[in-house]
């Protein structure tokens, strides 16, 4: 028997006791036996990533082959092959080219039925696996965002991602619910932050709709729900959440989740809910290496054509490593800067303003009492007046948007906003950041607003 006769052999094998989508993810195409001498047997993969995994969970199932094959005992070595194509590569098809739009292949009149449905479904239709870019750091959770746009409720459920802030998170699991409303007429996919899903179920409860409630979320065939470490602690929410995890469980649903830790890590989290998130697959993204940050620039650069040039995005590839809104946020702020300027961006341009921003410290985090002065003097109001309750339109606006860059940009918890800005109920701050949410969205205008207070805290 030849090492590729004994391969195959192993793989038919594993075909036949893994599910598909793992089988898929982790072996077809993905593994060679790169040698076999002397009971040592090298098993080759597509990448370090793939190579960990299947050490890590896959080493007593293949010896346990390997050696009832070859009839003896066999050591196994993994390493990374040159030969095996990693995965970016190993889907050259159009569908996943970042830089070729979807939207050509279709006919305009099923493209607006799928973006009337994405809307229907609260889906942001520029997060599409077209343009999410693929490396090291997230070729996992890519792998099975994939496998269950294809076949959801298949292999993968729950599907759990965590990751930290700006990682991608939020663009993967809206590339799934899309993709999989593209691929099925008649599926109902339902995305949600846990923090909307919090009020929409206290406002349930107060205005006795929670039939409503339930219908509506148990009635999804893909349910998403985003930063679902924000439920801990909360009791009512953890119960309603369980029951409706439950109901679709039992009904054969995807549930798709993230958050910003594995579910070990988020304290206060109900041990019968932590259980269920652990009893799926749970991926982590993690930082993007400089290289995939260089293609995430470059695919950003051409979607919105972009004069860049190639020495800037390699500068700021290098420089630019916390997250990839980190590296999109200082790119636009970079090309506001030249358009203020009148001038093109220049590498000098790009290094000036990175120490300009270290300058006060890159990595330090604004203080909230920065934010509020801004704001104050953005708008031209007082402290008291974002600390008031006027309901004044004129000075709404700014509350809210305190409330959204504190937890967006700050990471502060909603308890803790409540009280900088001495509001009795976090409840308030919830609603407040929520609106702000929903209506960058859908306003240019406001989305310009808060680019513009954002470009002012930051220079
Ligand atoms: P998270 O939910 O993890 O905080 P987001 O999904 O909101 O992060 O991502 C932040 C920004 O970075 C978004 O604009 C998103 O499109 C972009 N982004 C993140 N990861 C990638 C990627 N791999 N390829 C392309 N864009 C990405
Ligand atoms: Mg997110």
């Amino acid at each position: 028997m030849d090492k590729k006769t004994l391969w195959d052999a192993v793989i038919t094998e594993l075909q036949l006791s893994l599910s598909n989508a793992n089988f898929q993810t982790w072996f077809k195409g993905k593994t060679e036996v790169v040698s076999w001498q002397d009971s040592q047997i090298e098993i080759g993969c597509n990448s370090s990533y793939t190579r960990d995994w299947l050490e890590q969970r896959y080493h007593g199932q293949l010896k346990a082959i390997l050696d009832r094959i070859t009839e003896s005992k066999n050591t196994l070595i993994f390493s990374v092959s040159k030969n095996v194509p990693a995965v970016v590569n190993a889907k050259p098809s159009k569908k996943f080219d970042p830089l070729a739009s979807p939207l050509f292949e279709d006919s305009e009149a099923e493209r607006l039925k799928v973006l009337e449905r994405a809307t229907a479904a609260n889906l942001n239709p520029s997060y599409t696996f077209e343009n999410f870019i693929v490396g090291p750091s997230n070729q996992l959770a890519f792998a099975v965002a994939q496998a269950i746009a294809e076949n959801p409720s298949k292999a993968y459920n729950p599907f759990f991602v965590y990751g930290g802030v700006g990682l991608g998170k939020t663009h993967l699991m809206h590339s799934i619910g899309q993709h999989a409303l593209k691929q099925r007429d008649k599926l109902r996919v339902l995305y949600c932050t846990s923090e909307a899903f919090t009020n929409e179920m206290i406002e349930a409860i107060q205005n006795r709709r929670t039939k409503e409630f339930r219908t509506k979320y148990r009635g999804a065939d893909i349910l998403i729900i985003d930063d679902i470490q924000f439920i801990a602690g909360r009791e009512t929410t953890q119960e309603e959440f369980f029951h409706t995890f439950n109901d679709l469980y039992a009904n054969g649903k995807q549930i798709i989740l993230s958050s910003d830790r594995p579910p070990a890590d988020i304290s206060k989290l109900e041990e019968r809910l932590r259980s269920r998130f652990e009893g799926g697959m749970i991926a982590d993204i993690q930082q993007p290496d400089v290289d995939m940050r260089e293609a995430i620039l470059l695919s950003k650069i051409r979607r919105q054509n972009l004069d860049i040039p190639q020495e800037v995005i390699h500068y700021l590839a290098q420089t630019v490593s916390s997250s990839v809104r980190d590296l999109e946020g200082t790119l636009l702020r970079i090309v506001t800067q030249a358009e203020i300027n009148q001038t093109s961006v220049s590498l000098e341009l790009a290094k000036n303003f990175i120490v300009q921003k270290q300058g006060r410290g890159l990595g330090t985090k604004l203080s909230p009492k920065e934010v509020l002065d801004l704001i104050c003097n953005y708008f031209n109001i007082r402290q008291s007046d974002i600390k008031g309750a006027s309901r004044l339109a004129k000075l709404v606006l700014p509350r809210q948007v305190t409330m959204y860059l504190l937890r967006k940009d700050l990471g502060l918890q909603f308890e803790s906003i409540a009280q900088l800005l001495g509001k009795k109920d976090h409840t308030t701050v919830m609603y407040g950041v929520e609106k702000i949410d929903k209506s960058v969205e859908k306003s240019e205008k406001l989305r310009g607003l808060v680019e513009d207070i954002r470009s002012k805290l930051y220079n």
